[in-house]
């Protein structure tokens, strides 16, 4: 990618870094200029005269903010699910449909790099600049990561079970130890080949796939690994009743508790979902002290409310974390990879749950969603505009209809246009995607590749599925067709 501009000039509205009070504010009518990767200074417009050469994105009538942080996503299975997934559950497993989906849909190599540039484009087009991929390793991953233009935390999984069901109101865990032992040495290649990627933009992270799914052993160990070669932790845990209630059965304390008493939870552990926690109301657990041994261990929570909210479950609340200081970023769990709508689902799950439209707002989720994400991390250099800062930075046009009147920006980024309004997304100060397209993707291309692999999958369904079904009928389709 060669398009690197020197200068936006002439921002009407900028969301920027006051390092002084730790949080974002608004600025009228600035100029951003950029040296290389980095951000070199914002000014007020006009400031710096117009140099012989200079390379200038004019930002009149725009929106101009940091790029988004996406800290959990599964961008390589879960476009495969779209007009699967929606409105499946299962009722027995208190409405989540995770474990019949994992064991009966299986997406081959194909369909996940298809997957892959659908979902990486829709990222980008909400404005994403940081992502994390959660996956099993794959021919093509890196290239279409990289191709993306996208600043990627790389994260293989590795896990001694397996999860299946006999019957509906069963899950099972079959364990093959020295199955997850080489899944770990096979990461950690997958990690170091990350570390070492001539982009530069790729970094691997530590992935036991679940709380439940890892053996102690094999937890600690990974963590250890984590901790000593300075790479993040992040880990399935507290998604599922049937999960907390497992890990209570095994081991007599809540996943939540289990984890912090093998010393995973630290800062540089990124923890998914936290939603189940021993006071939620679906768990109702005697101790009540799970968030206050997360807030106090510094690890991180991936927050992806859509996926919860659509079986009919959400975190309680949302504002409650943030007020006690744990540290919170977005993800998105399921397609679409738009963390804008994660954001307003994520206000309006937490006032539903809370009872109190003040506990939560535009401004906390948009700190998430960047400042956040990006202190999960362990980074100061993005989620922000400031000078020094990676010049990861998006142009949203104020002038579309779903954002004006743009009174307050932001409130109409997050709660009205979202996606539509992004027009052009730099990462490390290039561009990556112009005019409202990726440069180095080509998701209209991978359509015909998904929709055959999606075909395939759910043909194959009767070969995995506990009761031998065809994918058509574990989810129906929503209406009849005549
Ligand atoms: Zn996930």
């Amino acid at each position: 990618m060669t398009d690197r501009p020197t200068i936006i000039r002439n921002a009407s509205w900028a969301v920027v870094w006051d390092a002084s009070v730790g949080r974002h504010v608004y600025r009228r009518d600035v100029d951003i200029r950029m040296n290389g990767g980095s951000i070199a200074a914002i000014e007020p417009k006009g400031t710096t005269p117009a140099a012989p050469g200079e390379r200038a994105i004019d930002a009149s009538g725009h929106l101009v903010m940091p790029g988004l942080i996406n800290i959990h996503s599964h961008p390589t299975t879960e476009p495969a699910y779209r007009g699967v997934r929606e409105d499946h559950g299962v009722p027995e497993h208190q409405m989540t449909g995770l474990f019949e989906r994992l064991q009966a849909y299986r997406l081959d190599d194909t369909g996940r790099r298809a997957a892959a540039q659908l979902a990486y484009s829709e990222m980008l087009r909400c404005g994403t600049t940081t992502a994390m991929d959660l996956t099993g390793n794959f021919e093509g991953w890196f290239e279409t990561m990289a191709a993306s233009g996208m600043r990627w935390y790389v994260a293989p999984a590795f896990a001694s079970a397996r999860w299946g069901m006999s019957a509906p109101q069963t899950v099972t865990w079959t364990w093959d130890v020295a199955g997850g032992t080489r899944g770990f040495q096979s990461a950690q290649g997958v990690i170091a080949a990350a570390d070492s990627h001539p982009s530069g933009r790729l970094r691997g992270v530590v992935f036991p796939a679940q709380i439940d799914t890892v053996t102690p052993e094999l937890l600690r160990e990974a963590a250890s690994y984590a901790a000593e070669t300075g790479h993040l932790f992040t880990t399935h845990i507290s998604q599922a009743v049937v999960e907390v209630r497992e890990i209570i059965r095994r081991h007599g304390v809540t996943s939540l508790r289990f984890a912090s008493d093998l010393g995973l939870l630290r800062p540089g552990t990124i923890l998914a979902h936290c939603i189940l926690l021993d006071d939620h109301p679906q768990v109702r657990a005697h101790t009540r002290s799970d968030l206050d041994i997360l807030a106090a261990s510094g690890a991180a929570v991936a927050h992806c409310p859509q996926p919860f909210a659509r079986y009919g479950v959400a975190m309680n609340h949302v504002g409650r974390y943030i007020a006690r200081g744990v540290p919170l970023g977005f993800g998105t769990d399921c397609a679409p990879h738009n963390v804008v709508e994660e954001m307003r689902l994520a206000i309006i799950a937490g006032r539903i749950m809370s009872e109190d439209i003040h506990s939560v707002d535009t401004a906390a989720v948009f700190h998430a969603a960047t400042a956040g994400g990006a202190k999960a991390l362990g980074r100061d250099d993005i989620g922000r505009l400031a000078a020094g800062a990676k010049a990861d930075i998006v142009l949203a046009d104020l002038s579309h209809p779903a954002m004006a009147p743009a009174r307050d920006p932001l409130r109409s980024f997050v709660f009205h246009a979202a996606d539509r309004a992004v027009r052009t997304v730099l990462v490390d100060g290039s561009v990556a995607l112009k005019d409202g397209k990726p440069v180095g993707l080509d998701p209209e291309g991978a359509v015909a590749e998904l929709v055959e692999a999606q075909q395939r999958m759910l043909l194959d369904a009767p070969k995995y599925d506990y009761a031998k079904r065809h994918g058509d009928t574990i989810t129906p389709m929503s209406l009849p067709i005549v």
